[in-house]
């Protein structure tokens, strides 16, 4: 019979001896096999990374086509884990799309590193639920460290540290952030919800009207923006005082710093003061180019802090830390906790109940939660302040000098600033020209930018950060500009 206890244990307790896979004793994996697997596996994935930029960016699969690759039916008895390792190539690798290419221009970047796979690894075979402070003491107090230490990296205001009023939280994702903030927001104002207004500029990330939605708003306003994208304060404080005249209640209002369409800056400072003079929420949306910050010369961007009730930016956009790992801030932690703590009796604890703890299942929507600030602790200490801010300035210079190649290009022309590494760019002859431009840059195969539409006009978004983009790949991309634009 498989499934029997085990005979031979020893004095660990374990069963020792032959109870590998399928051994017939039990069918866990051994020890020894999950050490030979991993280190398969982990030259695996380094050989996929050395090699990542030779491959075509996009897949070329039909929809249906990796499905139909599988049974549909897991199976019955344990496979080896070879024929595993096998699938993986044979199957998984033809339908991946390689963010990691160096190739990769596309949306924003969700770059990776070693230090932060191997964080990874590590919070999986640790596996444990940081719920509470006593469910795993070092996960929430790293989690603190990583986040204080973002504060001073990034310039944000030191009343916004664990150890101050404020403190800082790993999310899932921007959304979850925004999310949260704007449930918080709405918590902390009082009537009838149906009447509460979300604010946020046209160009804003869709995040921001599905957050005010799931909140439960009943409206949320886009408010205009000028020719270079950014929130109009002055037609922000018009809507307000408009919905105040007609009994509607606002209450949160959502700054981006870098939008999503062009890497917009709203005028943080302006928006905060209208925030203040109403009592509306104020929270910014830097989820993109928050990782800038690190360098202090971009701070100027984000001034205004000072009259920002919460934050968010994404180590798992272009901070080498990958996905998931969204930093949300708050500078009062109260009306957070007050919004998001519900205490069954089955959690009560002594650290808990001390008040000498965090937990932070009380910080966003999810109880449990993943250890994600090992990779991010991994990330800082590995490259240091200062070997992220090498590189996130050689990609903003890097986008700076193809934006200048573009400007100076007779048939080309920028839609928008480029104040980070987004450069955002069409052809002079319009929409389809621009759409053939796109589409001969993707047809190359080692590339990847995104068409994309503002103003109803078309252009393409080429966003420049990617771990491994270097000066060489973005030369050899505007060599592909260049000659696509000959053949158009
Ligand atoms: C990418 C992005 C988001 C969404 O980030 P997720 O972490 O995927 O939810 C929100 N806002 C802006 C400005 C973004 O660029």
């Amino acid at each position: 019979m498989r499934h029997e206890t085990p005979s031979d244990s020893d004095d660990s307790g374990l069963p020792s001896g032959d109870w590998g896979l399928g051994s017939g004793d039990s069918y866990h994996m051994s020890p020894e096999d999950f050490r030979r697997y991993g280190h398969e596996v982990v030259d695996w994935v380094a050989d996929y990374l050395a090699g990542v930029g030779d491959r075509p960016v996009l897949p070329g699969v039909e929809p249906g086509e990796i499905r139909a690759m599988l049974p549909d039916a897991p199976p019955d008895y344990p496979e080896p884990f070879d024929a595993v390792l096998a699938d993986l190539d044979r199957v998984v690798m033809p339908g991946i799309t390689h963010w990691q290419s160096p190739g990769w221009f596309g949306y924003f970047p969700a770059n990776s590193s070693p230090p932060s796979i191997l964080g990874e690894l590590v919070s999986a075979g640790l596996g444990v639920q940081g719920m509470l402070w006593s469910t795993s003491p070092a996960a929430t107090e790293l989690e603190h460290v990583v986040a204080d230490w973002l504060v001073d990296l990034l310039g944000l205001p030191h009343e916004w540290k664990t150890t101050g009023p404020g403190g800082g939280v790993i999310q899932m994702s921007a959304s979850d952030s925004t999310h949260t903030a704007l449930v918080v927001a709405r918590e902390h104002a009082e009537g009838d919800v149906e009447r509460m207004v979300a604010y946020a500029s046209e160009q804003a990330h869709s995040s921001i009207e599905k957050g005010s939605r799931v909140a439960g708003y009943g409206h949320t306003r886009f408010i205009p923006v000028d020719d270079r994208y950014a929130m109009r304060p002055e037609a922000l404080k018009v809507a307000v005082e408009a919905d105040l005249a007609a009994g509607l209640l606002p209450v949160a209002v959502v700054s981006a710093v870098g939008t999503t369409g062009t890497t917009a800056v709203d005028p943080v400072r302006a928006i905060g003061e209208i925030a203040r003079s109403h009592g509306l929420w104020h929270h910014v949306d830097a989820a993109y180019a928050g990782t800038a910050m690190i360098c202090p010369e971009y701070r100027h961007y984000q001034a205004g802090l000072d009259l920002v009730d919460s934050y968010t930016f994404n180590p798992h956009k272009w901070m080498f830390t990958n996905f998931d790992c969204s930093l949300f801030y708050v500078a009062d932690r109260r009306p957070l906790i007050e919004a998001l703590s519900i205490l069954p009796p089955y959690l009560r604890n002594k650290a808990s109940e001390s008040g000498r703890v965090i937990d932070y299942r009380d910080w966003h929507v999810p109880l449990g939660r993943r250890f994600r600030a090992l990779k991010l602790w991994f990330v800082l200490r590995a490259y240091g302040a200062e070997g992220i801010r090498h590189h996130v300035r050689e990609h903003m210079a890097l986008a700076t000098d193809l934006a200048s190649r573009i400007d100076a290009h007779p048939d080309l022309e920028l839609v928008a600033p480029v104040p980070f590494g987004l450069v955002s760019f069409r052809h002079i002859l319009g929409d389809d020209a621009t759409d053939a431009l796109a589409a001969g840059v993707n047809a190359s195969g080692w590339a990847y930018v995104t068409p994309s539409v503002i103003d109803g006009r078309h252009f393409v978004r080429v966003s420049i950060g990617q771990t491994t983009t270097t000066a060489a790949h973005v030369a050899r991309l505007w060599e592909l500009i260049e000659t696509t634009v000959r053949r158009t």
